[in-house]
């Protein structure tokens, strides 16, 4: 009996060290239909913006509807590494680039144990043992050493202006054939993920101005080093801006304030409070607490994180302008209500564009308006015919991942223009007050949540009747004003 009892302990106290604990998910998390996690990340960035110092702590609640037997982590970093498989460089920024980045993880633990992991690629894997059900979370504690590439792409920057965006390991998300591993992809935007709530610290020497997402929780200086504390609810992702150049512009509209990080010496606070009073009176209320504008050199117009854009310094008045409404309708569509952004890209990029033509309309200028949607279908029809002539079969379909688009022309032309065009065919059919609902509808059913083509062509079919749905089709999958049939 003795014996036996000793050696129930033995294997009790072993269990007890390799399992992880598992607990309840908190609130409703699990009630929402998508898994929430909540993050709690401490970064210091060194001088120079060569490198930087991760720990992220991070909660999981399951709500897949599967037992999981392990965590998925996508590691964003890795792509601007020197040979990454699916590199985020292009192939003449190869040759020339000269410092490359990636994350290091140097641990992973739980409950203090330190866990097994695994890294391939892009992808950080967790095993959880004996595994987690609906409805239980775990907590996971990782270190790592982040390397910040040179370059104008979204990770990284220069030694005044380093884009912290994709930085951490975030959970990718898990669908019907399991957790998604999407290979990075320099065409389009290639990330999915859930909403989550970040507490979020980042350091560096104090000349640094840093811009964060999400609201200011406290500024701090102490021995030359600036410490700012933010925390973002219902983020899908959450970016930092550091710099040395910045001055900051501020303006508010009602409870969300506006901060305008500026480069340049260009004041457009004024001009970002305004537009999102345009954008909130027709699609809804602004999502976040405050939203933020960084100017910085880019490779891109812009890009868009939850509260928070980068807006290439370059760009001029009236082309900036656009840019900032483009990245603030991404606030509702895109980052709020979010969407596969590897294989079904056109679900907020095509709406999206066309509500930055619709933006001048409703700020009065119908002329603009007008040139902007004209101006999208002489893109796209200039790209078109230039296709046709090397490839006669070409089908222009809008519904595809961003691994099957040949060049950003191509993804251009056809997600971004042909999108608007498809959406301002859509309005002429169905009116703009039926269009602004659907918009609305749109945003009120899935905010926070992720919204699939077919959710959003839904929700238009129930706003606007049949042909919202015959329309959009019509335009995903072939090109039926040219007289192409669907491939
Ligand atoms: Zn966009």
């Amino acid at each position: 009996m003795r014996r036996k009892h000793i050696l129930v302990l033995i294997v009790s106290i072993l269990l007890i060290t390799a399992a992880l604990t598992l607990t309840a998910c908190k609130r409703d998390d699990a009630a929402t239909g998508e898994s929430r996690a909540e993050y709690v990340i401490e970064l210091a960035v060194r001088e120079g913006f060569d490198e930087a110092y991760l720990t992220e702590e991070v909660t999981f609640c399951n709500a897949t509807g599967a037992r999981l037997t392990e965590l998925v982590f996508c590691l964003y970093p890795n792509a601007y590494g020197e040979g990454a498989e699916d590199s985020a460089y292009f192939a003449d920024m190869l040759k020339t680039n000269k410092e490359f980045g990636g994350i290091d993880i140097s641990n992973v633990k739980s409950d203090g144990e330190e866990r097994a992991f695994d890294i391939s690629g892009i992808w950080l894997t967790v095993p959880l043992g004996e595994g987690l059900d609906e409805g239980e979370s775990v907590t996971l504690k990782l270190g790592a050493r982040i390397d910040l590439p040179s370059g104008t792409l979204r990770f990284g920057g220069n030694d005044k202006t380093v884009r912290l965006v994709n930085f951490y390991p975030v959970l990718a998300c898990y669908g019907d054939s399991g957790w998604e591993r999407n290979r990075y992809s320099r065409i389009g935007d290639p990330f999915h993920t859930w909403s989550a709530s970040y507490d979020v610290t980042v350091s560096a020497p104090e000349n640094i101005s840093i811009a964060t997402s999400g609201r200011l929780i406290s500024s701090t200086v102490d021995k030359g080093i600036k410490t700012v504390k933010a925390a973002l609810d219902e983020g899908r992702d959450f970016a930092a801006v550091l710099s040395t150049d910045y001055s900051l512009y501020e303006a508010s509209l009602g409870d969300v304030k506006v901060n305008y990080y500026s480069s340049s010496g260009d004041d457009k606070a004024s001009f970002t409070a305004e537009a999102l009073g345009i954008m909130s009176e027709y699609i809804g209320d602004f999502p976040y607490p405050k939203f933020t504008v960084c100017e910085s050199p880019f490779y891109y117009g812009g890009m868009e994180y939850p509260g928070l854009v980068i807006v290439n310094d370059a760009l001029g008045g009236a082309e900036k302008e656009k840019v900032i409404v483009h990245e603030i309708i991404h606030q509702w569509i895109g980052c709020a209500v979010g969407s596969d952004g590897v294989n079904e890209s056109w679900v907020d990029e095509s709406l999206t564009t066309y509500l930055t033509a619709y933006y001048f309309k409703l700020k009065g200028d119908e002329a603009a308006f007008r040139a902007e949607v004209d101006n999208c279908e002489r893109q796209f029809a200039a790209f078109l015919m230039t296709e046709k002539l090397s490839s006669p079969g070409y089908v222009p379909s809008m519904n595809r991942s961003v691994y099957e688009f040949s060049t950003l022309n191509e993804y251009d032309a056809v997600v971004y223009r042909r999108g608007c065009a498809m959406y301002a065919s859509l309005t002429e059919l169905a009116g703009e007050k039926k269009m602004r609902e659907a918009v609305r509808e749109y945003y009120s059913r899935y905010k926070y949540l992720n919204a699939t083509g077919e959710d959003l062509v839904s929700c238009f079919e129930d706003v606007m009747g049949e042909k919202a749905r015959t329309v959009i089709y019509s335009y995903l999958n072939a090109d039926v004003k040219c007289g192409f049939v669907a491939a």
